[in-house]
């Protein structure tokens, strides 16, 4: 770990023109950048602490939905209980993400930039091929250890995983990321690797997300977060769906349906095609089981992931059983 120099932003205009120096890195809950520093894929000249900036961990609920402050700590988040009942997949999402004391530290902003777990990725003593870290190095996870890689959203240059769990939540219910002024759909907010991975969202240089909105909607009420890892805690997702549904008046007919993917993509994955497969449909298991299988088209694996193609649509299928049986 490199040397580098620490300031406190003062105000929220202080840490705008710091983010905006070259080598300059934010810490908020410091969870990840900290990590990413002590195995050198980090290496800032500058650290810039947000964590003390006054009015940006608020969080407020209304009738349009949430707006959620980017310094606001993940686990104040999943106990709120409004967005417990308005919006329970984002709560449950926070809930099954990491451990107790990381949820206590981390905040919503840092925790939707995390970056991804690929083991070569945060390695780079060992493995200098990584085209996410040294552009053009190539990708030592494409014939290597790739098991808990991606099986959509991949390209030649890299396949690693977007690890976290709310942005998938977000991604469901077409949240917005605050930038200052402007506000981006997190789908868009997030990059497909494409030939460039190392850049992965559509933050300007001298940005700083701010908040992060969610409408409120019926399916958002009714949702669920549903997480399949290899232990029951402290462990990132290998399929992960947040699901959120609307039932018409006979409480039979699927009228809305919202379900984006996690540990499976690139980025978070949202499956519209199982939403367009089910809107306007009776909740039917067999026609949910059909219709989930299209969670994974076009996936394709390298191998050791190939379970991914079969796990994902089982979680998207129980996950809508499950609110379903709820309701
Ligand atoms: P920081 O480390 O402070 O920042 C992270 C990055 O975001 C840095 O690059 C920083 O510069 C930038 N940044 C922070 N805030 C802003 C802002 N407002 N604007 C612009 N840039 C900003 N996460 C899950 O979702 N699910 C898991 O199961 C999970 N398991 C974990 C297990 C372990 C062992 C660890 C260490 C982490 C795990 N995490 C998991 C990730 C954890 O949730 C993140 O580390 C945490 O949310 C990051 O938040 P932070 O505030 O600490 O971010
Ligand atoms: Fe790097 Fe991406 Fe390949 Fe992992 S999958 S080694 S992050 S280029």
């Amino acid at each position: 770990m490199r040397d580098f120099s620490y300031v406190r932003a003062a105000t929220i205009d202080e840490a705008l023109s710091a983010a905006a120096m070259p080598a300059t890195m934010l810490l908020a809950g410091g969870t990840t950048l900290i990590d990413l520093a002590k195995c050198g894929v980090a290496e800032p000249e500058r650290v810039v602490d947000i964590s003390h900036l006054k009015g940006l961990d608020v969080v407020r609920i209304d009738g349009e939905g949430a707006t959620i402050g980017a310094l606001a700590r993940m686990s104040r988040v999943a106990e709120d209980p409004a967005i417990k009942g308005e919006f329970p997949a984002i709560s449950e999402a926070l809930w099954q993400a990491a451990s107790a004391q990381i949820r206590n530290m981390a905040t919503i902003g840092g925790n939707v930039l995390q970056r991804t777990r690929c083991a070569y990725f945060r390695d780079p003593a060992t493995f200098p091929n990584c085209n996410k870290r040294n552009p053009g190095s190539g990708c030592a996870a494409l014939t290597g250890v790739n098991r808990s890689h991606a099986v959509l959203g991949g390209s030649n240059a890299c396949i690693a995983t977007y690890p976290g769990d709310l942005a998938v939540a977000l991604t469901a219910f077409d949240a917005l990321v605050h930038l200052g002024d402007r506000q981006v759909p997190v789908d868009d907010f997030f990059l497909l690797p494409g030939a460039t991975p190392d850049k992965e969202h559509a933050m300007r240089p001298g940005e700083i997300i701010t908040a992060i909105s969610i409408p409120a909607s019926p399916a958002a009420r009714r949702s669920t977060f549903l997480k399949v890892r290899d232990r029951q805690s402290y462990e990132f997702a290998a399929a992960s769906a947040a699901v959120g549904i609307e039932l018409g008046g006979d409480g039979q007919t699927i009228t809305d349906i919202r379900i984006a993917l996690g540990g499976i993509a690139t980025k978070p994955w949202r499956a519209r095609a199982v939403e367009d497969a089910l809107r306007g449909t009776a909740f039917e298991h067999d026609a949910i089981k059909e219709a989930s299988r299209l969670a994974v088209e076009g996936a394709i694996d390298h191998g050791a992931n190939h379970y991914k193609i079969e796990l994902a649509p089982r979680v998207v299928e129980r996950a809508i059983l499950k609110i379903g049986a709820a309701a």
